[in-house]
This record gives C-alpha cells, structure tokens and sequence, in this order.
C-alpha cells in the first residue's frame, strides 16, 4: 500500500511480519527520484510492488538512502541496488563497512533474534564500495526542487543520520523520534510514540543532545520509519523525551545484573500506565510485544557498558 504524505512525497507500506503500518520507505519524487530507507531483505517483494505502484521502476532511481543499517532499514540495500543501476547508496560513515560486508551486522543479529532472524528479516546482500557515499554531518544533496541536510543523530545507534528535506521541512528520522504505532498496527485508538531502545547503542543522553540540536532546525513534521507522519514535528520531540524520561525513571533501579525479562516485565508496565494516562481505556501492547522484549534487550546492554565504564 501506497500513500501520500507531502509535496511529491509517497510513504511505502513495507507491511514487515506481515503487519500492516509497522515499517515503511519514502519515495521522493523529483528530478532524481530518490527512496530513503529499504526496508529488510525479507520486504523486498513489498517494496518493489510499492515502487511499481506510483510507477517509479527500480532503474529509474537515482539515489537510496538509508537512515542506519539496522536489517529492518537497510537489510535490502544490496538487493534493490542490483536493481537500480544508476543509483547512488547514501550513509552514515560508520554505516559503510556493513553495506559492503553485512556478515558480522548478520552475526550481531543473530545474537538478538536467534532462529527467528532469517525468516523474520532474510538475509542482506553486500553492495560495492563504489557505489556507497557517506555523509559527514551537514552534507546535502540536490535533487532538484529538494535539498536533503544529513545530520549524525546519534542515541539509537551511532551509525545513524536523520535528512532534512527542504521542500516539505521534514525530518526523515530513521529510529532516532521514537516509533510511532498507529491505530491500524495496534488496534488502540490514538497513536502512540515510544522510543525505541535496541541493542548494542542505546544512550538516552545522546537521544536527549540529539533531539536538543533537531528541535532547533524549526522542522514542520516528523517521517517515522516505524509508520506514517507526526505534524507538527514538537509533537514527535516532545513524545520523545517523555518516553525517555520513563526509560530513564525505570533504570535507576536496575543495574547490569537485572534479567531481561525483568526489564522487558516492568518496561511494559510503564508503558500501559502511559497509555492509560493518555486515555487509552485498554491498552493492548500485542503488536508492541516483540519491540519491548528488544527495548530491553538495549537497556540491558546499556547498563552493562555503562557500569564498565564504556559510556
Ligand atoms: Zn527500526
């Protein structure tokens, strides 16, 4: 499914797990047509048929970017590059190493998902160096009517850009303005926004710099990768910061011995106090379930390298 989200702007239901508005692409229509973000090996279909649908074929794009290379972002790089021969890979720096060579990104993966990662998310593909640009904070890109800015966003990973498009003055903001679950992923009634904190980088004082410098750009609205569109873009900071500072509540009594499934236990619990005081009558956190267990999964990690000394 295809929809409209901005001046020349299309968002791509990538329908991941086989849910309807958990992960999505961006389509720029423009003198360079250009697509931010790919979703995994296993949405290749999906994006694909999303392409073909507003009637962009894969040969048509000039540029493909991707906002970190998670395997739910970038896992289908190599493939649709393979596709798209007068397309250009846009990056973070510290992104290039893992387009071209994926195997030890698939390894850490594996630590994280076990059995289920294949089939959840397939297996990426390694795109030629030549074919990679990495942007230095502050970068642009000229498309036409569009300038994209990259900016480096970490707090989520440290291999992370967020792109400021000129045209709409909206942020396409990867993992770094919280995930956004829709009405249609979860069945509540109100969107939600929580952060999302997965492994092996998350920082809340780095998401917290991270969207200090954002806010100050004067941005109109907030793409989420992890679904649709948050306008005006405070709304995005300012779910943002307050799931941060839940997350940050919630830490001081653990340390780097607690179990994941004490964390992941009292992370939910936080979280329906939070709908509830958002006036969801039932909260339902199904379609969040597997999020939080990764949620934290990241916590975790991050109280480790913390008591070592690593942050
Ligand atoms: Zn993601």
């Amino acid at each position: 499914m295809v929809q409209a989200v901005g001046e020349d702007l299309v968002v791509i239901d990538l329908e991941e797990f086989g849910d309807p508005a958990r992960t999505g692409a961006y389509l720029l229509l423009d003198d360079e047509p250009t697509l931010v973000e790919t979703g995994s090996q296993a949405c290749h279909p999906k994006l694909l048929a999303g392409l073909r649908e507003v009637g962009v074929e894969p040969e048509a794009l000039r540029h493909v970017i991707v906002t970190h290379v998670h395997l739910d972002h970038a896992g289908g790089a190599g493939a649709l590059m393979a596709l798209a021969p007068r397309a250009t890979l846009h990056c973070h720096p510290r992104a290039v190493a893992h387009l071209v060579d994926p195997s030890r990104l698939w390894q850490g993966a594996g630590t994280v998902y076990g059995a289920q990662l294949e089939p959840r998310f397939g297996r990426p593909r390694p795109v030629p160096s030549d074919r990679i640009v990495a942007h230095q904070d502050g970068s642009t890109l000229h498309l036409g009517r569009r300038t994209l800015t990259f900016y480096d966003t970490p707090g989520h990973a440290r291999h992370h850009v967020g792109i400021v498009d000129s045209l709409t003055g909206g942020l396409f903001s990867g993992d770094t303005v919280s995930i956004r679950y829709q009405p249609q992923l979860t069945g509540m009634p109100i969107p939600y926004l929580f952060p999302t904190t997965t492994p092996i980088d998350f920082d809340p004082a780095a998401v917290l710099a991270t969207l200090d410098r954002l806010e100050r750009l004067g941005l109109s609205a907030v793409y989420h990768t992890h679904f649709s569109v948050t306008r005006p873009a405070s709304d995005a900071f300012a779910a943002t910061r307050r799931g941060i500072a839940t997350i940050v509540a919630l830490m001081e009594d653990l340390g780097p011995d607690t179990a994941v499934a004490e964390v992941e236990r009292r992370l939910q619990a936080a979280v329906k106090r939070d709908l509830e005081a958002l006036g969801v009558a039932r909260p339902n956190l199904d379609s969040m379930a597997l999020d939080l267990n990764l949620n934290a999964q990241g916590i975790v990690v991050y109280l480790q390298r913390k008591a070592l000394g690593k942050i």
